[in-house]
């Protein structure tokens, strides 16, 4: 059997009329960049992600910036994040002019530890931005408390989260704004780049608009230094068509999410805790093995693809290591990179491609005794 990691070409065909319908519109109305399109995907995906305000932009990359910059993050501020994550979390940090302060995850989760966040925390921190790695929502009510008790904003990350919800509320609804992003892979994927900044403050959406469209305020008239960051009408008459299928694309990886958690339960392996109360959308399904990589292998030579997101933390790379403390500092973050491997779980993927998947899986790896 053939299990390819993603099908992006399949989940097209069955798209394929409206989506060229959407473009020939567009293209004859010559509507390309902002506009009645992209807001009235706005208006959807606010719906969707359960909040009053959402901005799109042209990445996720440029959302959490501009998150990070309407939480007034700038040069000598400090923001505290995981080194378990893809790069553009820091990367948005260093755009500010601040610098980013890495704490540990906590090894049950893969998600940054509140208390090694309230560790790190100094005079100088203005803003703490945990990220949703995987779709599994971040401790978010622990880490409210903390921002509350330490005067301190929260951004989240959740690029990899659409639809996911921690105790009753929706991700992004726990910090001043969030992050989304509509990269192809991502749950919900433009045909190109996308992002989008959530928030219930209307100052904020108001602030972000602004920022996205080089800071003007009306035409021709700049208020602040604003960047090139608007989201594209295709794009966005793409997304407003793929919104329409996420819950049925979620409820999916969600089962396929149970299945490897039964057929997987006495592999020799270990899969992060979910908790009960959260709803994950399980953009990837991690499991962390020894001996990763031979493990991989075999699996490729099953038919079966794998990914690792991420084989490398942040505070090793020479880029950000800089700002880190070298080997050891982050120990389960260490050990999470160094052994985790992704399985495949798109909503593309069939039960039984799932069941191959972790029957395979099973046998590489063994049966605790
Ligand atoms: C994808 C992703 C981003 C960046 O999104 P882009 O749309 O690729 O710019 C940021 N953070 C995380 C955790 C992501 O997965």
């Amino acid at each position: 059997m053939n299990v390819p990691f993603l099908n992006l070409p399949y989940q097209y065909s069955a798209l394929r009329e409206e989506i060229l319908s959407a473009i020939d519109r567009l293209s004859q109305q010559g509507f390309f960049t902002l506009g009645a399109e992209v807001e009235a995907f706005e208006r959807e995906f606010a719906k969707f992600s359960g909040l009053p305000y959402a901005v799109a932009v042209n990445s996720g990359t440029s959302a959490l910036h501009l998150a990070l910059l309407a939480a007034r993050v700038g040069p000598g501020d400090e923001v505290i994040t995981t080194s378990n994550t893809f790069g553009a979390t820091v990367e948005a940090i260093l755009y500010t002019g601040a610098r980013p302060v890495f704490a540990d995850i906590d090894p049950h989760t893969a998600n940054l530890d509140p208390a090694k966040a309230a560790a790190a925390v100094t005079g100088r921190t203005r803003a703490i931005l945990p990220v949703h790695l995987y779709g599994r929502p971040a401790a978010m009510d622990e880490f409210a408390r903390l921002a509350r008790e330490r005067n301190i904003t929260l951004v989240e990350d959740a690029c990899q989260a659409h639809g996911a919800r921690h105790h009753g509320k929706p991700v992004g609804d726990f910090s001043l704004a969030s992050a989304f992003s509509f990269y192809p892979t991502k749950n919900l994927g433009a045909y190109g780049e996308g992002g989008a900044v959530v928030t219930a403050d209307a100052e904020v959406a108001e602030l972000i608009r602004s920022l996205r469209n080089h800071g003007q305020r009306g035409r021709y008239v700049y208020d602040r230094l604003g960047y090139n960051y608007r989201m594209e009408a295709f794009q966005a008459a793409i997304l407003r068509i793929k919104l329409r299928w996420i819950e049925q694309w979620t409820e999916h990886r969600r089962q396929i999410g149970e299945l490897y958690r039964e057929r997987l339960a006495n592999a020799r392996l270990e899969m992060p805790a979910d908790d009960p109360e959260s709803r994950p959308v399980y953009h990837a399904f991690a499991i962390y093995v020894d001996r990763r990589d031979e493990v991989r292998q075999k699996l490729k030579a099953k038919g079966i693809q794998t990914a690792v997101y991420y084989s490398t933390p942040l505070h090793f790379q020479k880029a950000f290591a800089h700002f880190g403390s070298g080997q050891g500092s982050l120990p389960a973050t260490e050990r999470a990179c160094s052994r985790v491997l992704c399985l495949p779980i798109s909503p593309e993927l069939t039960f039984e491609q799932a069941e191959y998947v972790a029957d395979h899986l099973v046998e590489i790896v063994g049966r605790n005794a």
